[in-house]
């Protein structure tokens, strides 16, 4: 799947599991401002296991750095669509998320301690989404700043955000896998194992898509990665995306106008 299409089935899917109003799904519900800015979260963690790719977005990401940091990776997982492809990529996804949403500053001139680790983690995935998504004019430059400005935003205006971060930042990473699965190419699940199937599975031309003879897991119902298939799909998923953002958005000022109505109401001398 292209890296634009894995962010936005994240956004969808943080989308479909928190809103609870027509559109979505409530699994897991959140406030509308934690819908809107988890969206934006979950695309970009939904980037994040292409790290193994040299060319993909995140190592374009810092100069020098990203593509560093995405070739570290990439050897250390054995590889494009491997180590970061699997359950154990997942796993080490949520570890991840689970100890960075730990990092707290203390100074002392604050009451209540800075959550820097998930700011920092947001201000990153956030980044990456807006380049991958489009949303910052191809400058890297634009990207941080989204990335930053969202993640201040979030730790203001959604500070119940230490509740739904490591749901959110897993539930992108595991999205992007299940849009891998989806594609030709497929996925080595069980990695560091990858069983083979027998010679005669590999004579079966079905058989022979769902677990290739090199050990990947597939149900390949999109095709190729970039299909047509593929973008036929994000259609629906960007108008969902867009209507439950818009939905919350309206959910938002509908509450702050309710509120502001009511204190003016209170204030009238009546
Ligand atoms: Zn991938």
């Amino acid at each position: 799947m292209m890296g634009a299409h894995h962010a936005m089935t994240g956004a969808a899917a943080w989308v479909a599991v928190t809103a609870t109003a027509g559109h979505g799904l409530g699994l897991f519900p959140v406030t509308p401002v934690g819908t809107i800015a988890g969206a934006l979260l979950c695309a970009g963690a939904a980037l994040l296991a292409d790290a193994d790719h040299n060319s993909a977005t995140i190592s374009q990401s810092v100069p020098v750095l990203g593509r560093l940091v995405t070739t570290g990776i990439s050897r250390a997982s054995g590889g494009h669509r491997h180590g970061l492809h699997s359950l154990l990529g997942l796993f080490s996804a949520w570890l991840l998320a689970t100890v960075i949403g730990r990092v707290l500053w203390e100074p002392v001139w604050v009451t209540e301690p800075l959550r820097v680790g998930p700011a920092l983690l947001s201000a990153a995935a956030i980044a990456f989404a807006a380049k991958a998504l489009g949303l910052s004019n191809k400058s890297w430059g634009v990207a941080w700043l989204i990335g930053f400005s969202v993640a201040a935003f979030i730790a203001v205006f959604a500070p119940e955000q230490q509740s739904w971060f490591v749901v959110c930042f897993t539930l992108g990473y595991g999205v992007h896998l299940l849009g891998d699965l989806l594609t030709t190419g497929g996925l080595p699940l069980l990695w560091p194992w990858i069983p083979k199937p027998p010679r005669w599975w590999r004579k079966v031309p079905v058989l022979d898509n769902v677990w290739s003879s090199g050990g990947y897991l597939a149900v390949p119902l999109l095709g190729n990665a970039g299909s047509l298939r593929e973008w036929l799909l994000l259609i629906p998923v960007t108008v969902y995306v867009g209507y439950g953002i818009l939905f919350a958005l309206l959910e938002t000022w509908h509450v702050n106008l309710e509120s502001v109505l009511m204190d003016i109401a209170a204030a009238l001398p009546l």
